[in-house]
Formats: structure tokens, C-alpha cells, sequence
């Protein structure tokens, strides 16, 4: 295995925080208040070589150890009470241009907001991540971020040009390894692993490298899309109070429909990005989209979107309109994207690729949770396909390509009293969206599966996912065998769990 030599400077000393440390309480939580690990130590990291002393010493004292970069994970993979050394990332943020592998290398710990700030400031280019501006880079990228670009320009893993993973062997030796995109590469298998099989599996990500496909300049302001200048939105929205049933349901179908059909890559409509929210009776339903300024006919375009969202939609909507500004505005505002405020921190989601509208049955079940009156969950729909949907569904770990859209069914609040009604309102909703499938949204003509950074442990549960289709073909489908095989070989140990961690491969009797 080949040990890297030029690493940044570090930016803390290595630090450890034990239990009777005033900074301990301060570090159990990621953005879900509802998990609070319990480890024996925090250990705050820097540097490559720092990563790998960490998990050295966690490996050879047999301590459970999990990384955390950004804390945004939905479910409690760093935070399990079993995790007994935690790897604190957040302060590994270093984003800049490595002449040598013509590539951007990203640390694990930048936001996407530091992210797109440095890539737009430093060359005028971005990648096509998500929009909470909070998440680190660090899990996004390994479990096949997308966003606002990604109908344009593709999932984030299509640029995932090389990865250094620190892993640990049969032997128990710590080392750090360099995987990238050539085929040739003895570690390529890793670097597919890092292109959306999910985080906390192989090992321990201390950088990524990002480039677009293909390009053989070294100009770094050529090798990586160039930034929208100026970022065009427009929504709909209407509130419950006007709302009737079959409103809503013009709304959701007329949706689901021009996705179905405005989705083809490289089409003038793959430039738009869009959302529907559906937040439920305290407050609206809403139709988002938006686009490149500099995409022509942009205005048009979403004119023309929103116009066919309202289509036939018996309730007027309170409020239309259109808006630009300067593209770095919207995708950086610090906190952009992350659910309310310090009282809305507790969370639970559910996911599920859609490779086409809801059905008029799903449609009946959603407005049916959404009408309620009492702990009502919500469900945004945001806009997929295009561009994402030319990459052969082998090629990277995301094995989903041929959705047009991603749901999300959430349910955010603040008390931990609410934690036992809020969950089963939520698995109860999206139970009954999926009743035809074993309340999972099992691959065919309308779902795909779901996405491995929306976790959901409830799909390893038989209780919940009553469709025979395991939890593992919903996340990878036939990807699923490639990935134990890289577990085996970069993680024979075992070293790196959570609830929905690959598993080592089957043993050869
Ligand atoms: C408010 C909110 C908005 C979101 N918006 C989007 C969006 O627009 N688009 C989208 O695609 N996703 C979105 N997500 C999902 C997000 O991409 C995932 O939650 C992602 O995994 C978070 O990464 P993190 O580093 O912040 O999380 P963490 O909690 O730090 O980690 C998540 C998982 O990755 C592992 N991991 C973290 N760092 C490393 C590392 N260095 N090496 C190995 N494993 C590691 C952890 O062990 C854990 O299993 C959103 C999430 C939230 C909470």
C-alpha cells in the first residue's frame, strides 16, 4: 500500500478530549440533537498523520472508532452508544488546487459552504454538491452527493478524480492510500467504493480530489464547471388554508409530469432545478425552481415551468414570483439549507428515488398525512435526472440512474417528548406511500430504491420494510456484491460499523 508523503501543514495539535473535559459535552451531538454519542475519548484531527496515529492507537487498544466530518448524518452512525472513539474531522477544511494531480483537493472537514466559496473565489468553478451549506464535505461526497447543479452537471461522485482512505489491514497495520478513477490504479476499487457507497465503511477519507471527466487542460478554471454568475429562482405557493384535495393533487401530478418529461440530459429544461414542499396544514405547499441567469431564455424557461405547475390548479396560489441574484449569495448563506433553528434540531427522514410522478394512490396517502391535523410530517420532492442520468449505473456506486427525482419524508421538532409520536407518524406515512411495495419503495416502474446520505435504519427492519427486498439492494441494488468485495479487502477487520454499513463479504466454503 502506498503511504503519502505531502500532506498540509496542521492546522490544531492533536488534541484528545476525555469525559471530565468542559469541551467533551460539546462535541456529542452532530445536527441530529436526537443522538448524543457517549464516547471514551474525542480525538481532534488535523493531518493525514494525525488520522492515522488515531486510529492506530483506537485499533490496537480494540476501541470502537468512527469519524465524523460534518455531523450532518440523519441517522446515529458516529453517535451509536457503541462508538468509543470519536474522530472529530471538522477542522481538516483545506480546499486549493494540487498542480501535480490537476485536480482540487478538499478535505473531509470543509463545509459545502467553504467549498463553493473557495473553488468560486480562488478560480471561478464549483461542483454540482448539495444545498445545506453546513454539511461536510467529507460524507457528502462518499455517499453520492447531489444539488441544484446536478441536473446540469451530474452527481458530485462524477467528478471524484482521487481519494486518500486511511484503512487498516489484516494485520492491524494504520496506513494511508491513494485510490483514483484509472482503471489501472491497484486501488481503483477503493476510489469506486468513495463514489457513493457511504460513509463510516472502508475507512477513514483525509482528502478528496475533484475534477471534471475527461478534461486534459491543466488550467484549473477548465477543470472544473464554471460557476453560475447570477442564480435565478421563482416559486409557487399556496397555502393550506385554500388548499383542497384535488388542488393538491393538480399540484403533486402536474410536478411528477414535467419531470418525467423535461429530464433529458443536456436539454435546455435540464438547466432547471426544482422542488415541490409540502410542509402540511400550519403552513403551505409550495413549487420551487431555478436556474443559471446566463442559461438562455432562462427567465422563459422557469416561466414556462411554473406555468405548467399551476396548470389546472382550481386554488389560486398566494404568492408567484421570480427573483435573481449573485449565484454565490444563495449557495453559501451561512446555514443555507439546514431545517430551523437550535429548538428544531431532532430529526428523522425517509427517502426514495422516484424514476417518474406519484402515483394517484401515493398522491391520495400524501395529502391524507399532510391534511392532518396533529404532528404532520412533511414531504419535499427535488428535482434529479438529467445530467446525473448519462453515467452507466456500474460506473460509480450510485448505482440510481434513471431517477428524475428524489423524495424526502421528514419530520423536524425540539423536545424529546415528541420523539415517540413523531417517529411513528413518520414510518406510519411512509408506510402507506409505499403500500404496494412492502412500505419501501422497492425498485420498478415508479420508485428506485433510496439514497444511502438520506439513512434510514428502519429499511433493515423487518417491521418496516415488509417487502423481502433487503435494505442493501434499496441503497445499492447489484452494486451491492462489488462493494462487500472493497470491504473486505480495504476493512477485513471490520473496523469501520454503523447500522447500515456494508457488509464483508460472504465467506467461500
Ligand atoms: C440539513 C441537511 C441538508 C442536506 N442537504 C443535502 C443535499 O442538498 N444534497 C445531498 O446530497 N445531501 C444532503 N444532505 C445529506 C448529506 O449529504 C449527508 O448527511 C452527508 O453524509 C453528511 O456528511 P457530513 O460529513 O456532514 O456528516 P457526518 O455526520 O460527519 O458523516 C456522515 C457519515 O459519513 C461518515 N464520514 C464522515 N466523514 C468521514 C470521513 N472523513 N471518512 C469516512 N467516513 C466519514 C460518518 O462516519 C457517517 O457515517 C443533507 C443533510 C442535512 C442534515
Amino acid at each position: 500500500m502506498t503511504t503519502v508523503d505531502s500532506r498540509p501543514a496542521a492546522a490544531l495539535p492533536a488534541t484528545v478530549i476525555t469525559p471530565g473535559d468542559p469541551r467533551y459535552a460539546s462535541m456529542l451531538r452532530g445536527m441530529n440533537h436526537r443522538f448524543a454519542g457517549r464516547p471514551d475519548y474525542v480525538r481532534v484531527v488535523s493531518t493525514t498523520a494525525q488520522v492515522v496515529a488515531a486510529v492506530d492507537d483506537a485499533v490496537r487498544a480494540g476501541r470502537r472508532v468512527s469519524a465524523r466530518s460534518g455531523g450532518h448524518c440523519f441517522e446515529n452512525f458516529t453517535a451509536s452508544p457503541d462508538v468509543q472513539v470519536l474522530l472529530d474531522m471538522s477542522e481538516m477544511t483545506a480546499v486549493g488546487f494540487d498542480p501535480e494531480r490537476r485536480a482540487f483537493m478538499i478535505e473531509p472537514g470543509a463545509t459545502l459552504g467553504q467549498v463553493y466559496r473557495a473553488l468560486f473565489k480562488g478560480w471561478g468553478v464549483t461542483v454540482p454538491g448539495g444545498e445545506c451549506t453546513e454539511v461536510g464535505f467529507g460524507g457528502h461526497m462518499v455517499g453520492g452527493g447531489y444539488g441544484p447543479l446536478s441536473r446540469r452537471y451530474g452527481a458530485i461522485v462524477d467528478y471524484l478524480h482521487a481519494v486518500e482512505v486511511v484503512v487498516v489491514g489484516a494485520d492491524g497495520t494504520v496506513t494511508a492510500v491513494v485510490a483514483t478513477d484509472d482503471p489501472a490504479d491497484p486501488h481503483h476499487d477503493l476510489w469506486w467504493a468513495h463514489t457513493g457507497g457511504g460513509g463510516g465503511n472502508f475507512g477513514v477519507v483525509t482528502r478528496y480530489w475533484v475534477r471534471s471527466p475527461g478534461v486534459l487542460s491543466s488550467d484549473p478554471e477548465e477543470l472544473l464547471p464554471k460557476a453560475p454568475g447570477r442564480w435565478r429562482s421563482g416559486h409557487l405557493m399556496w397555502s393550506w388554508e385554500s388548499m383542497t384535495e384535488r388542488a393538491f393533487a393538480t399540484i403533486l401530478r402536474n410536478f411528477g409530469t414535467w419531470y418525467e418529461r423535461n429530464s433529458v440530459p443536456g436539454s435546455p429544461r435540464a438547466n432547471l432545478f426544482g422542488f415541490f414542499e409540502g410542509l402540511g396544514r400550519t403552513a403551505h405547499v409550495m413549487v420551487g425552481g431555478s436556474i443559471d441567469d446566463e442559461v438562455p431564455g432562462a427567465e422563459e424557461l422557469l416561466t414556462s415551468y411554473l406555468d405548467t405547475i399551476a396548470e389546472g390548479v382550481e386554488v389560486a396560489p398566494a404568492h408567484r414570483g421570480q427573483q435573481t441574484q449573485p449565484w454565490l449569495y444563495g449557495a453559501s448563506y451561512p446555514g443555507h439549507g439546514d431545517p430551523g433553528n437550535e429548538f428544531t434540531r431532532r430529526l428523522k427522514i425517509k427517502a426514495g428515488y422516484l424514476r417518474k410522478g406519484y402515483t394517484d394512490q401515493q398522491i391520495a396517502t400524501i395529502y391524507s398525512y399532510l391534511s392532518t391535523q396533529d404532528y404532520v410530517p412533511a414531504l419535499i420532492v427535488i428535482g434529479y435526472g438529467g445530467q446525473v442520468n448519462t453515467v452507466a449505473p456500474h460506473a460509480t456506486a450510485v448505482a440510481q440512474r434513471d431517477s428524475v427525482l428524489k423524495a424526502v419524508y421528514l419530520s423536524v421538532w425540539g423536545g424529546e417528548d415528541e420523539d415517540e409520536t413523531r417517529i411513528a407518524r413518520l414510518r406510519a406515512f411512509y408506510r402507506d406511500v409505499y403500500a404496494e411495495t412492502g412500505g419501501v419503495p422497492v425498485p420498478g416502474e415508479v420508485s428506485d430504491g433510496s439514497y444511502i446520505n438520506y439513512p434510514d435504519a428502519d429499511l433493515a427492519d423487518p417491521a418496516w420494510n415488509t417487502s423481502g427486498v433487503p435494505w442493501h439492494t434499496l441503497y445499492y441494488k447489484d452494486n451491492y456484491p462489488r462493494l462487500r468485495q472493497v470491504k473486505g479487502r480495504y476493512d477485513p477487520r471490520g473496523v469501520f460499523r454503523h447500522a447500515l454499513s456494508v457488509e464483508p463479504p460472504e465467506q467461500r466454503l
